[in-house]
């Protein structure tokens, strides 16, 4: 059953109604659309493709507008890439051309040459070594092995962590330049066929890429929590150097990067950096010199998000925001063009509803944000915008990379893990018979998402944690917004390649379009739940349970790692939020009196666990319990400020930020035990 409502046949018809309404084969036509053209950040490409979700929005009722921001971006005039042996024989030139046979798409001058958005430009020559993923851990085994980066071109293959934090630490420990590849063993052959015999990735693909520092913050590097409006002067606009790396960095295919290994000398490396090319790799750096030339344009060009919303009859002030991206590296048809095919649907949906004259208790904004793909700036922008309106928002609910299979999986804060689990039992899946929650626990330990789920598994389906890596982080960690991220795995090898088009698609993904109906299901009902539940459906007894497990393991690890903390009033502070929170549930679940109160109190714990004064080195991230992490990028460091400090080692920091927490704790629970 549904808590939170009064009359639930009234609410449960609705969202029969709901549900008939989106339809696959709407959403597959839609996705064609969308990807027609290559639809890069800020280019005329882009821009129609937002005309074209503004009109869908408007047709379906909603109140539409383009809203454009002026952001610092690149775009690649020049990318080389040479490589020599000792002796100056020439081994490669490249980049090679992303090609495959067949492939409808690939010819399309407006296919942007493979790069990173935020490298640096530059030319430089210099020995190689080869990082493994360029993890922390990669980079301290060289260091251990007295392996110098200084002025080296470093070598690393993609996966395990957020690009950018590969070019952090190389260029911390005095890299020249980054050469980051893909590697068959972690998206390619290895993994099964590649493109077009299967889903995987060809050897001529290439992954793009931000390597922005997103850990540091996120959005328009020049506007770090302010607004880049159009009219915002010059003058408030900062060096962009705190959110992106100095050096070159160039993202190269396996044809590209295989040359270079294969020539690579020095000891053989440890076995588990070991790809899957087929010969011995070596750590270097002798055998092989490389040539890299990058010459990136930076200018301040516009990019457009599109806003629909539909004015709430009871609240309107208290927002509920459903997002996707809508610009891409190339076609964009997984990343990010099935989230906005499904969230169409969602809209679609939501439309016949209007039409029948119902309307939302809270007020719903559908947003299509620009240019996530440099770095969250749309979202970023637009949340920086309205942050003052967004502290009464009651949720954000992401959608990214829709469907590449049919795997569903799931991310969102504590308070709302059980929520989404409910959305799930109540739509159908696409294979016969089921709900989206059942197969859900059918694939449970499956975890091929390029976002792994990393939450405790309590015996039900995990629904993971929000790290970082799409357009959820603002809203949750800059403002604290209760927030989920959803999406549909498979077997998918041509992330952010010219190969992620509509025949890959077609071919690999979702050949009816179902599981595009699937998503805009979950999303819409997301939102109309919501939107019109009488008590706001937070569950902070779960949130309770993670942060004391989140408190247990940092005390385990600051003894392991002999930082000498006193855990106890966090662990005390923590136990009284937990009590609180099973108070507040109680409530939930038979409220009497006042309502509004109780959900003015749910959504304020929330805020009670963000900070004005923000994390210590980055204060854009003001949520106490949730970042990315400064070496995972992607995956959520929990309790950051105490994790990190621990990690540094560094005893003095740790316990003002053990208090910082605890106090957070006790607002929470203080404004919980309120409740009634
Ligand atoms: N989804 C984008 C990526 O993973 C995000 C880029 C960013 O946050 O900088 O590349
Ligand atoms: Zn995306
Ligand atoms: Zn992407």
């Amino acid at each position: 059953s549904v808590f939170g409502y009064s009359d639930f046949s009234k609410q449960a018809k609705i969202e029969s109604k709901f549900l008939a309404v989106p339809d696959a084969k709407a959403a597959g036509e839609d996705l064609k659309t969308l990807t027609a053209e290559p639809h890069l950040a800020g280019t005329p490409e882009d821009q129609k493709t937002a005309e074209f979700v503004a009109k869908k929005f408007r047709a379906a009722g909603l109140d539409t507008e383009i809203v454009p921001y002026k952001v610092l971006m690149n775009q690649p005039k020049v990318v080389k890439v040479e490589a020599f042996t000792a002796d100056g024989k020439p081994l490669m030139v490249g980049p090679q051309r992303e090609e495959v046979p067949g492939d409808p798409f690939e010819n399309n001058a407006r296919v942007v040459m493979p790069f990173n958005g935020s490298s640096g430009s530059g030319d430089v020559k210099g020995d190689v070594v080869y990082a493994n993923y360029g993890r922390l851990e990669d980079f301290d085994h060289l260091a251990e092995q007295h392996v110098d980066l200084h002025g080296k071109i470093v070598m690393v293959r993609y996966g395990q962590n957020f690009r950018g934090v590969k070019v952090y630490i190389a260029e911390q420990r005095g890299a020249a330049g980054v050469l980051i590849y893909s590697d068959p063993q972690d998206d390619g052959f290895f993994k099964g066929d590649a493109y077009p015999e299967g889903p995987w990735r060809p050897d001529s693909g290439v992954q793009r890429g931000s390597v922005q520092y997103l850990f540091k913050y996120p959005g328009d590097p020049e506007t770090p929590g302010v607004a880049s409006t159009a009219d915002l002067p010059d003058a408030q606009r900062v060096n962009p150097e705190g959110n992106q790396p100095h050096i070159v960095s160039i993202p190269i295919s396996y044809h590209d990067a295989a040359p270079i290994l294969k020539a690579l000398k020095g000891p053989s490396v440890p076995q588990s950096w070991q790809g899957a090319l087929p010969f011995r790799y070596h750590v270097g750096p002798s055998g092989v010199k490389v040539h890299l030339v990058s010459q990136q344009d930076y200018q301040r060009r516009t990019i457009w998000d599109v806003i629909g919303k539909i004015k709430g009859t009871e609240q309107p002030d208290e927002w509920v925001v459903v997002g996707n991206h809508r610009d891409a590296w190339v076609y964009g048809a997984v990343d990010p063009n099935s989230g906005t095919a499904a969230m169409l649907e969602s809209v679609h949906g939501v439309g016949a509803l209007l039409k029948e004259g119902w309307r939302p208790k809270r007020t719903i904004v559908f947003a299509s944000w620009d240019a996530e793909e440099e770095g969250l700036i749309g979202s970023t922008e637009w949340v920086e915008q309205h942050a003052q309106q967004l502290e009464h928002a009651v949720a954000y609910f992401n959608v990214d990379v829709a469907v590449s299979g049919p795997n569903f999986s799931a991310a969102a804060v504590p308070s709302l893990k059980q929520f989404v689990r409910q959305v799930a039992q109540a739509v159908p899946s696409p294979t016969s018979g089921e709900t989206v929650y059942d197969s859900w626990r059918a694939h449970r330990n499956d975890t091929s998402e390029h976002r792994p789920a990393n939450a405790p598994n309590d015996g039900d389906v995990r629904v993971g944690d929000l790290g970082s890596g799409s357009d959820f982080t603002p809203f949750l960690q800059h403002v604290g917004v209760p927030s989920t991220d959803i999406g549909s795995g498979g077997a998918y090898g041509v992330y952010h390649s010219v190969f992620d088009n509509y025949a890959w698609y077609t071919m690999n993904a979702d050949p009816q379009f179902v599981y595009l109906q699937e998503m805009a299901r979950v999303l819409g009902l997301e939102a109309i739940r919501m939107a019109n539940t009488d008590v706001l459906p937070y569950d902070y007894a779960a949130y309770a349970r993670e942060i004391a497990s989140y408190l247990d393991a940092a005390k385990k690890k600051a003894a392991d790692s002999k930082v000498s903390l006193d855990f106890a009033p966090a662990l005390a502070a923590a136990d009284r939020f937990a009590k609180s929170a099973q108070k507040a549930r109680d409530a939930e679940d038979h409220p009497s009196g006042d309502v509004a109160k109780l959900n003015d109190a749910l959504r304020q714990a929330e805020a009670d666990l963000v900070t004005e004064a923000g994390l210590p080195n980055r204060p854009w991230y003001k949520h106490t319990i949730y970042a990315p992490g400064e070496y995972t990028g992607y995956a959520a460091v929990v309790i950051p400020g105490v994790n990190e400090a621990i990690e540094a080692k560094d005893p003095n920091r740790a316990t003002q930020q053990l208090g910082v927490l605890t106090k957070c704790l006790d607002k929470a629970a203080q404004t919980l035990s309120g409740v009634r």
